[in-house]
């Protein structure tokens, strides 16, 4: 698991890391998570704490639509959040 698709990825939303501007989110002693990307993670903290699995599948479903992804590539990443290290196990 992990390496199956290739690249990191954040294991919260399923973006690419590589793809993060910042670079990746924040540890709280400012170091960068090797995990997390900026916009789920900062300062050692989840920007969304109270955020479920679904409601992240909801919102990823919505942001690759818009970015014009096709249904089937968006409801793959969707179905793949559970999937990730922050959701499992709950
Ligand atoms: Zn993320």
């Amino acid at each position: 698991m992990g390496v199956v698709l290739g690249g990191k990825r954040c294991q919260s939303c399923g973006m690419p890391l590589a793809k993060d501007k910042a670079g990746g989110g924040t540890e709280a002693d400012g170091s960068r998570s090797a995990r997390y990307c900026s916009y789920c993670y900062d300062a050692g903290r989840f920007r969304k704490p109270e955020l479920t699995a679904r409601e992240m599948q909801e919102t990823v479903r919505q942001v690759m639509r818009r970015k014009g992804m096709p249904r089937l590539v968006a409801e793959y990443w969707a179905w793949r959040i559970p999937r990730l290290k922050r959701w499992r196990g709950r």
